[in-house]
């Protein structure tokens, strides 16, 4: 009667949204100063004030047909146009407006690009520990997500990488600064992924594409460099969303910008106007794509996430957990006390603390800790923290 896949994906609810439940009912229960809520990659700081400055011009000035009216499909040419210049004045890169493509976030992006490529028998890379949705978003194209298993210290795996490309390959899906890890890819691995892409492209005779998923591009700690991709190979496709630099997840605006260095760019920008057709997205939020064109250079301010980020850090491994120092995004990653990460978390619970178990990350033995939160929140859990740690030497 129903797709039962569909089915499936819409009745598991995936671990973070039930933890997240948990913790409304947990809050209800026992008072919301009992639970400490790390499981959700919801921005705690407020969108800059520019934006809201730009959203009450838009209402002053725009005839409201045209605002909440639809857009080209492909998103406004001058909200294009601010974007290209953003990414030129940033990172030197001569991109084309007119193969930007606004979206629904970054999730959207995915799906639309993956989609684009997607032909019988591909198959998509990504390297562990990676963002679960991966798999939903490459399964429902038709092809299949391979993953490269974790390292140690969460750097890329080229050696296994490597083992996993062959004809069927179409594309790596990478994210810097990566969610779950916090870690960002440095020049000397990208480089070393680029040239292990050039000669599997060249051996297959055709392009492997790097589908750069780039979210948490701007919250990075330390003045930790993050290379722009497409300074570094030819066939990129960027996925960007303004859910977390500008604090919008729902609001639901991003891009995509195909590197004009791509194999047949403008054949490939079709295509991503054709999947954004069949996913039926019509168009980006008209109101939100506007506002662009003033926010696109707003400054991410990441003192917020820092400033959890050292404290919590600081504070676990004070307490002797072993923790992946986050040099981006907002997620720190924590060894489990036990090897199963899933009860350890269940554990965690009693204590009122919300960690997501690191399986579906691909990262086993480990559970992801989201510190975009108060930082009260953080000094709070301490203790609970403390008497967890306890609990495993009774
Ligand atoms: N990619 C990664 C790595 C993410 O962490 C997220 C959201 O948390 C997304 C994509 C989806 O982002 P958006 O809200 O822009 O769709």
């Amino acid at each position: 009667m129903f797709n039962e896949k569909m089915h499936k994906l819409g009745s598991n609810r995936s671990v973070i949204r039930e933890l997240f439940e948990f913790g409304k009912a947990l809050a209800q229960k026992e008072g919301k100063d009992k639970v400490y809520d790390f499981s959700l990659g919801n921005p705690s700081i407020p969108a800059p004030s520019v934006v809201k400055e730009s959203v009450l011009k838009q209402m002053d000035i725009k005839d409201s047909t045209v605002l909440h009216g639809y857009s080209s499909a492909q998103g406004d040419a001058d909200v294009r146009k601010a974007v290209a210049d953003h990414i030129r004045k940033n990172f030197g890169c001569a991109v084309d407006e007119n193969l930007i493509y606004m979206t629904v976030g970054a999730a959207a992006a995915l799906c639309i690009s993956l989609k684009a490529l997607q032909e019988d028998g591909d198959t998509f890379l990504t390297f562990a520990p990676f963002f679960p949705e991966y798999r939903v978003f490459t399964e429902m194209t038709g092809a299949s997500l391979c993953v490269v298993p974790m390292q140690k210290d969460c750097s890329l795996n080229l050696v296994e990488a490597e083992k996993f490309i062959d004809e069927h390959t179409k594309g790596i899906i990478l994210n810097s600064p990566n969610n779950p890890s916090g870690a960002v890819f440095g020049e000397e691995q990208i480089k070393a992924l680029c040239a292990l892409l050039t000669k599997k492209s060249a051996e297959y005779g055709h392009p492997i594409f790097l589908i750069s998923d780039e979210p948490y591009r701007e919250i990075v700690y330390d003045g930790v460099f993050v290379p722009y991709l497409m300074n570094y190979y030819d066939n990129v496709i960027v996925c960007y969303s303004y859910s977390k630099s500008l604090s919008l997840p729902g609001e639901r605006i991003g891009y995509i910008a195909v590197s004009p260095r791509c194999t047949e760019a403008q054949e490939l920008y079709y295509a991503v106007c054709g999947a954004g057709r069949v996913l039926g997205y019509v168009c980006a939020p008209h109101l939100f794509q506007r506002i662009l064109v003033d926010c696109v250079d707003a400054p991410t301010d990441v003192e917020a996430y820092d400033k959890n980020r050292k404290l919590l850090y600081s504070s676990l491994t004070a307490m002797g957990y072993e923790c992946i120092k986050p040099q981006g995004a907002f997620y720190l990653m924590m060894r489990s006390l036990e090897e199963d990460a899933n009860a350890f978390s269940e554990k965690a619970k009693r204590f009122g603390l919300l960690l997501v178990p690191g399986d579906s990350f691909g990262a086993c033995g480990f559970v992801r800790i989201s510190y975009c939160v108060s930082y009260d929140m953080i000094c709070r859990s301490l203790p609970a923290f403390e008497a967890l740690k306890k609990s495993y030497s009774l």
